[in-house]
């Protein structure tokens, strides 16, 4: 039987998880009822579960009948700190916390995957993880490498890994996906000025922190598009800027806080020492002095090309043929399911969700909401590529 039979037969159970995690977000690290959701059903469903795995992230194993390979399939459960503005029923209940990204979608369908392999689990040989990750938007620190860290690919060691993530920008209900680069290394920088306070009618016998620190918020664009190969993608955005205290009163020191976005490497290790010199440079040229914390975070995701293939065919299983639309361009966004595939052969896809029943908004933003009947195809395409890895 097709997959997609076996999912649309607990579609509701699906899109009711969906609600009920979604009314009750939570943030990264601190996943605690949604990790107890979680554990309860995978107990449920007779998986062996193992909670509090590296903080709040839960494991449930699927053991096969018989010997065979590993595949972990994953999805992240964290919310965002954003007040939600969808009026949705089942909005959140906790002010100032929503699921904004869509983890709720990527948690209930990871479930959905888990309930209809153990129902298969006599036709199955090898082991299914399902990897419910906490703390994914808590870059550049987040979820994945404590997960690995406690052990959640070894015993058995996992060959295949594989995650999604709902994507408005793909056709809905279709799967896209592409070998190499589909998310981009996400960095942070922190500058810290200091120069002199004093009178704002004054200035001369002051340094002025506020004019010091704008100048490097414009220089540093000119590190993109003056010091970057035009043909490597590269993003620099300071997202914070705090400093000064009254409006009649010279700032004495201004602090910057933003991200650097890279695709390749060999790009992203030279700009921590490009940043330091154009910043310290410019203080310097003002009379003030000036430091910069680079601080790495997710690497460039890259998709196995064999992983990327596995997609495809488990689409066109589940799916049918047509379902796929392999992408040109990656996102410049940050995902830390990038670690993962330096340890196991896989991929992670992008589910078209923007349907009829779905928000305008874009990821991120206080009204995202996605189109509900994305998460069967979800579901029936994860548990499906788990099974073909199996087959492997
Ligand atoms: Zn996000
Ligand atoms: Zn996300």
């Amino acid at each position: 039987m097709n997959i997609l039979a076996d999912v649309f037969a607990i579609e509701e159970e699906i899109i009711a998880w969906r609600r009920h995690i979604h009314a009750h977000p939570e943030l990264g690290y601190a996943e605690f009822q949604t990790a107890e959701f979680v554990a309860g059903k995978l107990g449920e469903w007779g998986l062996e579960v193992h909670a509090g795995v590296g903080g709040t992230s839960v494991v449930g194993v699927l053991h096969g009948a018989s010997a065979g390979r590993s595949v972990a399939l994953r999805a992240d459960m964290d919310a965002l700190p954003v007040t939600e503005e969808t009026g949705l029923s089942f909005a959140s209940q906790n002010p100032g916390c929503m699921h904004a990204c869509g983890h709720d979608g990527h948690t209930a369908m990871l479930l959905g995957a888990a309930k209809v392999l153990a129902a298969k689990q006599s036709e199955i040989a090898g082991t299914v993880k399902f990897l419910f990750q906490s703390a994914e938007e808590c870059s550049p620190r987040g979820g994945a490498i404590p997960l690995i860290e406690a052990g959640a690919l070894d015993n058995p060691k996992v060959d295949y890994i594989f995650a999604l993530h709902l994507w408005p920008e793909v056709p809905f209900g279709k799967v896209g996906v592409k070998a190499g680069p589909l998310m981009s290394a996400s960095d942070r920088i922190q500058v810290h000025v200091t120069g002199r306070g004093g009178h704002g009618a004054a200035p001369h016998q002051t340094v002025d922190a506020v004019v010091v620190a704008s100048h490097i918020v414009t220089a540093l664009q000119a590190i993109v598009s003056r010091q970057m190969d035009p043909l490597e993608p590269v993003v620099v955005t300071i997202g914070r800027f705090i400093a000064g205290q009254r409006h009649n009163v010279i700032a004495p020191t201004a602090y910057l806080d933003g991200t650097v976005r890279t695709q390749n490497e060999v790009v992203r290790q030279s700009l921590p020492h490009k940043i330091s010199q154009l910043v310290e440079g410019i203080a310097a040229g003002f009379g003030a002095s000036a430091s910069v914390d680079y601080e790495f975070g997710y690497p460039t995701l890259h998709n196995h090309p064999e992983g990327a293939r596995m997609v495809v065919e488990a689409t066109d299983l589940a799916l049918g043929e047509g379902n796929v639309v392999t992408l040109e361009r990656p996102s410049m966004g940050g995902e830390d399911f990038a670690y993962y595939l330096d340890h196991a052969v896989g991929a992670m896809f992008w589910l078209g969700c923007k349907g009829p029943g779905a928000s305008e908004f874009p990821v991120h933003n206080s009204r995202f909401d996605f189109d509900e009947q994305a998460l069967s195809r979800g579901t029936a395409v994860m548990a499906e590529v788990a099974l073909q890895a199996l087959r492997k």
